[in-house]
């Protein structure tokens, strides 16, 4: 028998989206039901995503740069490395973050319930836990149910083909990994095996590594990667086969091979949660990509069922997912809250970094836009040559009339830290001109932001 629950506000879904709208819920004075089947929060990004990846990522950065040190005297012996103390360090970090929400969550007095939950009707919502099932009514809801790897047709079920999360277990380290795919996941984790000592090979059937960026962004990455990698792009997987011996797996494209690996991560992109939920009892249909949609306040086409996160599209990015978490808490408290970012940032996590925001090249072509640009290359900054980050560069794009920033991309050390700066300069509406007049501290890579700026402006006509 099902007891019942009575709330104003029911989230499924623990993840980014879904604990940051049931947080805000609760400060705005609502009462929420949050609902997770894995048993901890923090969805994909705290237990198997953005964390455990940049835990790792930390570690293959250090021994990257414990190796390049020797390029300037500092010589030190090839690292020792302990998979189980490592393994054991990333699900310490997980679970000071995750336990961090249970506590922040008890503190607003979040109603919890762990199980799967699925809308029985518009109003109600029947959540199975090992406690017994729990039938939930509540006045609001917010989907929030996330995404999950995409699969290739025809792959064998075999424990030696990963996905992200089958990767981040860092069950062992393979001879030979096959990355399929270059996009941001695929290239993190390919840096993670290669930094304990796998070979790494990468297939991408586009004509450069992380796609959606412009090319002359990743085109350093992709010079540096080269060396210790092979990388093969416009190729695709025909064929894969699960043998004694490793995968066997067919190269179809620009490089046309059979070849054995001892493991392959399939990095393909990721496909949103809509199944499995009752979307049909709410009558929520999906649009032509297969995502919830959804208006500028997060409302779906039911009036008061909200969604939010990977579900409703791309970006799928956590701090998307929680800035529209945040919209539709407010939203539904009766805020005039709308999500409508001028940019949000992408970074991918590699070394060098890439990060962009806002129009790129690319999509500037395909829009028949004009724009002024502005590439401030690294080997001119002093900051960047003594951190031995002279490969990077920094581009603006801005409008020709107007002189306002449209979009920009850095690639080199810390640009997922840097690229923020142009973020806010982008949401402030400030021009080339107010990025290079803001005078930055010298030395240092955010400088070659307002350089760049400068170049647009015509105050640098060239550099080093
Ligand atoms: P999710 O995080 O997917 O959470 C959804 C939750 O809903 C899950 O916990 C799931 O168990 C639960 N759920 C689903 N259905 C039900 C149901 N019916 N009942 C109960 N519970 C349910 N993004 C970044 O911004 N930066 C990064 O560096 C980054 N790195 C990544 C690295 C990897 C390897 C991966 C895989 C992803 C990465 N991402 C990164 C993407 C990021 O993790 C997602 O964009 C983000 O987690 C989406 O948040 P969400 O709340 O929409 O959904």
């Amino acid at each position: 028998m099902a007891h019942d629950l009575t709330t104003q506000l029911a989230v499924l879904g623990g993840g980014p989206g879904g604990y940051t709208a049931a947080f805000r819920a609760a400060d705005l004075g609502l009462s929420v039901c949050l609902i997770e089947q894995g048993g901890r929060l923090g969805g994909v990004c705290l237990n198997v995503g953005c964390i455990p990846s940049k835990t790792l990522l930390h570690a293959a950065s250090v021994i990257e740069e414990a190796r390049d040190a020797a390029a300037f005297g500092v010589s030190f012996a090839p690292p020792r490395i302990d998979l189980e103390t490592l393994r054991s360090h990333k699900a310490r970090i997980v679970t000071q973050l995750t336990t961090g929400l249970d506590s922040l969550c008890a503190a607003r007095k979040i109603t919890r319930l762990t199980g799967h939950g699925a809308f029985v009707d518009p109003h109600t919502l029947l959540v199975s836990s090992q406690e017994g099932d729990v039938r939930v009514r509540f006045d609001h809801a917010i989907i929030a149910t996330g995404s999950r790897p995409a699969t290739l047709p025809g792959c064998p079920e075999d424990a030696r083909i990963w996905d992200s999360t089958a990767a981040l277990a860092l069950t062992t380290v393979p001879k030979r990994l096959l990355v399929i795919g270059a996009g941001i996941i695929g290239l993190e984790m390919a840096q993670v095996y290669r930094a304990l000592g796998a070979e790494i090979t990468v297939v991408e059937p586009q004509n450069q590594i992380i796609p959606p960026a412009d090319r002359d962004l990743v085109q350093p990455l992709f010079l540096k990667l080269k060396k210790t990698y092979r990388i093969c792009t416009e190729t695709r997987v025909a064929g894969m086969t699960a043998t004694t011996n490793g995968i066997e797996v067919t190269l179809a494209g620009k490089t046309d091979a059979a070849e054995l690996f001892d493991a392959v991560l399939v990095a393909v992109g990721r496909r949103p949660n809509t199944e499995n939920f009752g979307r049909e009892a709410l009558g929520i249909d999906l649009d032509g990509r297969g995502f919830i949609p959804v208006d500028d306040r997060q409302r779906t086409a039911v009036p008061h069922v909200y969604a939010v996160g990977d579900v409703v599209g791309d970006p799928m990015l956590a701090h998307k997912a929680a800035h529209q978490g945040k919209v539709a808490a407010e939203v539904i408290a009766g805020h005039a809250s709308v999500f409508a970012p001028r940019a949000i940032p992408s970074v991918a996590y590699t070394s060098p970094e890439i990060a962009w925001m806002g129009l790129s090249e690319k999509e500037a072509a395909q829009q028949g836009l004009a724009v002024d640009k502005g590439k401030f290359p690294w080997g001119a900054s002093g900051r960047a040559l003594s951190a031995g980050a002279g490969t990077g560069v920094s581009k603006i794009l801005c409008d020709p009339d107007s002189g306002r920033l449209l979009g920009a991309g850095i690639c080199g050390q810390n640009a997922g830290e840097l690229i923020h700066e142009a973020v806010l300069a982008l949401e402030m509406g400030a021009t080339a001109e107010d990025i290079g007049l803001t005078v930055h501290a010298h030395p240092t890579l955010a400088e070659t932001l307002a350089f760049a700026a400068e170049m647009v402006t015509g105050s640098i006509t060239d550099v080093l």
